[in-house]
């Protein structure tokens, strides 16, 4: 038998072989205005339309409100040591502090906001009790944001708290390097510890056709295996739903259900659809919300935005 010779390996074949990077961090302007006209475009012949077109002007005031803003204070090398050693990620939600900086992004959102054409009366009225709220009412929103626990009866009022925060902390996770982040947990974001509002399935040269949550608060997206729940990490009995319709389903839109934990997120196709954004399509499908939970399932995404389910 002849010795195999071995050589060493050419570093140019390893250099094709396709790794998916374990995390994205948003640019924070180009997630907002892309998001923007998703919206926009969602809301042609939508039952939803009037919503989705205040949304796209919402999304269009957290890219423009950028602008000019100071940049967020970046975190201590010393919490990130700390983090790091506890598998936890580099920014702390519950002791998040509304600092300059998130005040002035608050203000300029809600000035946007008050300058949208046409505001729906509903959330004219929910932007005018959160002018009126004091620091306390305000901070009380800032932590139910940040704890995903918003109260059904005050949604609407969440809804530009969220989207000040969302600008927030996209800002501050586009000040990490995304190779420095780790994980720190099955369907948890690396950067700020958040749920994913939903899945995609990317369209990357260097990993097409893998899959990454998106994180509902700071944009950041996380690499995650595909047809694994990202609630429980189960693999054993995950089924996809979906809905065909003129404005739903066509494959680019699918719940993945877990029968293990009862639960499900959604998945979007960028390699059928590079327009799908993990926040506009989650809102725009709720009728798979819907039908899904017929079926007993519940919801595991976060979405300030999703009413109505
Ligand atoms: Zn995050
Ligand atoms: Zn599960």
């Amino acid at each position: 038998m002849c010795p195999v010779e071995m050589t060493d390996p050419d570093p140019s074949v390893i250099a094709n072989i396709a790794v998916p990077p374990f995390a994205r961090v948003p640019v924070p302007t180009r997630l907002f205005a892309g998001r923007a006209a998703r919206f926009a475009a969602l809301a042609e012949g939508h039952d939803l339309g009037p919503y989705l077109r205040f949304l796209a002007a919402l999304s269009a005031a957290q890219a423009a409100i950028q602008e000019g803003l100071p940049e967020p204070q970046r975190v201590a090398s010393d919490f990130l040591a700390r983090a790091k050693e506890h598998r936890m990620p580099p920014l702390d939600r519950s002791g998040f502090e509304a600092d300059a900086v998130f005040g002035a992004t608050f203000a300029r959102l809600l000035a946007a906001a008050e300058r949208i054409t046409p505001l729906p009366p509903p959330a004219q009225a929910a932007l005018a009790r959160v002018q009126a709220a004091d620091a306390a009412a305000r901070d009380a929103m800032i932590r139910n944001v940040l704890a995903e626990s918003i109260p059904v009866e005050a949604l609407a009022e969440h809804v530009f708290v969220a989207a000040a925060l969302q600008v927030h902390f996209a800002r501050r996770a586009a000040q990490f390097d995304a190779a420095s982040l780790e994980s720190v947990g099955e369907g948890v974001c690396p950067t700020c510890g958040g749920a994913p509002s939903s899945t995609v399935i990317v369209h990357w040269p260097q990993a097409p056709g893998t899959r990454f949550c998106s994180c509902a608060l700071c944009g950041t997206l996380w690499n995650h295996v595909r047809s694994k729940c990202t609630l429980c990490g189960s693999t054993r009995k995950i089924v996809f739903q979906e809905i065909e319709s003129e404005t739903e389903g066509a494959g680019t839109v699918k719940a993945e259900t877990c029968d293990d934990c009862h639960g499900y997120v959604k998945i979007l196709n960028w390699q059928k659809d590079r327009a799908l954004d993990p926040i506009a399509d989650d809102v725009a499908t709720l009728g798979l919300d819907l039908l899904v939970r017929e079926l007993g399932f519940r919801r595991g995404g976060v979405n300030p935005f999703l009413i109505g389910y």
